[in-house]
């Protein structure tokens, strides 16, 4: 399993694009979770083909995680696509969706290509991927997701902060993205991860590597002085390239992590 980090800002970052990962298997499936609205430049800027992603998946719907999808699929639509696209999202999020879509193509009503609406459950199969959802505490319902594909699993917070329920999902996992505003603890009724909750998390999950995002600007200066002495630990960036199959955890990798230096683990 590859992993491509898109972007690892927060909402309104002013130095990294808006958080989300492109997967990739080894038979070239292809999924992007979540598309805010600095996503689809990054997406063109890679040259990925308009039919290459085949599915999307929204954690949850505030607009710096989904609303690059009306320009994404404008651009399909440009260069007109074929390949069916599947979108995954909670039933309850759709509408606003739908709306974003029917931007994309509008004053016509016809995208080129079939969509095809799937809701999120606590667990499903994609293709030969095993995958397990679960709720973290956030201002909307968002669904962090597991996922296990060709022997590897990856954890992906979306935004919120963790509960129970998403750290089990994370147990185990050969890496973790969580989201992590700040650098200091915030209230356990707060909306957003902190380093603190992190460094619990990384012990009580066992997870070989986490790698924080989503962190407000003004935060990062001191997350990267407090991750030089975490090992297993690294804040996730834009452009960072991971290929699960050939993971080098060693402490050197992670130390030019930490440092902001490194384009891959
Ligand atoms: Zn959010």
């Amino acid at each position: 399993m590859k992993i491509d980090v898109i972007g690892s800002g927060s909402a309104f970052s002013k130095r990294n694009n808006t958080s989300s990962i492109r997967i990739i298997d080894c038979q070239k499936n292809q999924w992007l979770i979540d598309c805010g609205p600095t996503v689809p430049r990054v997406i063109w800027q890679r040259n990925i083909d308009v039919n290459d992603i085949q599915v999307i998946y929204f954690t949850h719907i505030h607009p710096d995680h989904s609303s690059g999808l009306a320009a994404l699929i404008n651009q399909w639509k440009s260069f007109k696509r074929t390949e069916p696209l599947t979108i995954f999202c909670q039933a309850e999020q759709q509408q606003p969706l739908q709306a974003l879509v029917d931007l994309a193509v509008w004053p016509e009503t016809h995208v080129c290509f079939d969509i095809h609406w799937q809701d999120i459950t606590d667990g499903f199969e994609w293709k030969h991927w095993q995958i397990r959802t679960a709720n973290t505490q956030h201002e909307m319902s968002n669904k962090a997701i597991r996922i296990t594909v060709d022997g590897k699993t990856l954890f992906y917070s979306g935004d919120g902060r963790p509960t129970l329920a998403s750290q089990v999902l994370m147990k185990g996992a050969d890496i973790a993205f969580q989201e992590c505003a700040s650098f200091a603890a915030l209230p356990d009724d707060s909306s957003h991860g902190d380093l603190p909750d992190c460094e619990r998390l990384l012990v009580d999950t066992e997870v070989k590597a986490l790698g924080i995002y989503h962190c407000f600007d003004e935060a990062i200066p001191s997350l990267l002085n407090a991750l030089a002495d975490i090992p297993d630990m690294f804040l996730s960036r834009d452009g960072l390239q991971l290929d699960l199959d050939n993971l080098d955890l060693s402490e050197k990798t992670f130390n030019l992590l930490s440092i902001g230096q490194g384009d891959k683990l």
